[in-house]
């Protein structure tokens, strides 16, 4: 029961002369049991959504040895929650050339669990739209778990069974090497290999299937065409810029930011300097222009914030770590994002990408 509901009993029962006023007295005769009337209880409402939707926080807490709260993380909890993050997409990221690329998963996978277990009731797990939303309800940060690596996939299909199983609820088929699955942005190859395989193929209609969402970062120009021709779901790039203004193969070309946007997908600003802007450290205002710039390609509905902190090598100058988010949301609108535009690449955006991977998933997936 509310604290309203119950506030608002005792007079419902004077009212209906079952309750003893303050200055009547006892009623003479005992009176009928009552049976409290339990009102449906009025959820909480949701709040704006803010996102980040890639951070590489787990390998830095297993690496050196630290807890979420710690100072030396770019996206601490502390930091984080000073700038208002509700939703963090955790990346458990597979490196190149590990030999047990499947327990490189499950590792992180669990650390990240343990993240939230030791979050002390700060941040829950959630596995979809409808968990994430129950979650910011209650004033927590809602975290989600993303595969980035399909090297880990060693056993195909079972293995991303299993990673569902465990909290996995986004699917990135390679990282800068090619995987039995997909090719690689860092050295796409020609022809036929450079994009999705056979496996791959399959891998994409497993992953909307279950629901989980497909992330197209780290793809070579071919498999990432192929994903969102291929996938009955709308697709993200969680994190990468617009070739446009930083032209590395890294990033999305003007084609590949239509192709995703037209199926309804997301693409995720990114903060890594050298694909923020090439030839000079980056500002945060490099990052205020690569946010604009997609906005305008490809509407704010398509765009999110997917910073790579606690996983790339140079933060743009002035954008630290999550706590700066804040100042980067003033940039944005002083440089004429309006608040609509604002609320949905905060967050909204994603919100409404993981409605529509929900959509697509097979009936009992
Ligand atoms: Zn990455």
């Amino acid at each position: 029961m509310t604290s309203s509901a119950r506030s608002l009993l005792p007079s419902l029962l004077l009212a209906a002369g079952l309750l003893a006023s303050a200055c009547g007295g006892t009623p003479a005769s005992s009176p009928e049991p009552v049976t409290e009337a339990t009102p449906e209880p009025t959820p909480p409402p949701l709040p704006d959504v803010i996102a980040d939707l890639h951070v590489d926080t787990i390998t830095q807490i297993i690496e050196q040895g630290v807890d979420w709260n710690s100072s030396r993380l770019e996206a601490s909890l502390p930091s984080l929650e000073a700038a208002g993050v509700n939703v963090i997409v955790q990346a458990a990221w597979i490196p190149r050339g590990v030999a047990n690329p499947r327990g490189e998963a499950l590792r992180k996978v669990n650390g990240i669990l343990n993240m939230v277990r030791r979050s002390r009731g700060k941040a829950a797990l959630v596995r979809g739209p409808g968990q994430l939303e129950a979650v910011l309800r209650q004033g927590r940060i809602a975290v989600v778990i993303a595969l980035e690596g399909g090297t880990a996939l060693a056993e195909g299909e079972a293995t991303l069974r299993e990673l569902a199983d465990l909290g996995v609820s986004m699917v990135g088929l390679t990282w800068t090497e090619p995987s039995a699955y997909a090719d690689s942005s860092a050295e796409p190859r020609a022809g036929a290999a450079g994009g999705l395989t056979e496996a791959g193929r399959a891998m994409v209609a497993l992953s909307n299937d279950l629901g989980l969402m497909l992330d197209v970062s780290h793809m070579s120009d071919a498999a990432t065409l192929q994903t969102v021709a291929l996938s009955r779901a709308p697709v993200l790039a969680s994190h990468s810029n617009a070739r446009a203004l930083a032209d590395v193969p890294r990033n999305l070309s003007p084609d590949l930011l239509t192709a995703i946007a037209d199926k309804g997908g997301l693409v995720g600003a990114m903060f890594h300097g050298p694909f923020v802007v090439k030839g000079r450290p980056a500002l945060r205002s490099d990052v205020v222009a690569q946010t604009l710039h997609l906005v305008r390609s490809i509407g704010a509905e398509h765009v999110g914030i997917g910073s790579d902190w606690d996983g790339i090598i140079q933060s743009p100058q002035g954008l630290e770590r999550s706590a700066r988010l804040t100042e980067l949301r003033q940039d944005l609108t002083a440089a004429g994002l309006s608040g609509d535009e604002l609320r949905m690449v905060n967050g909204a955006s994603f919100l409404r990408f993981w409605r529509a991977v929900e959509a697509a998933k097979a009936p009992g997936g």
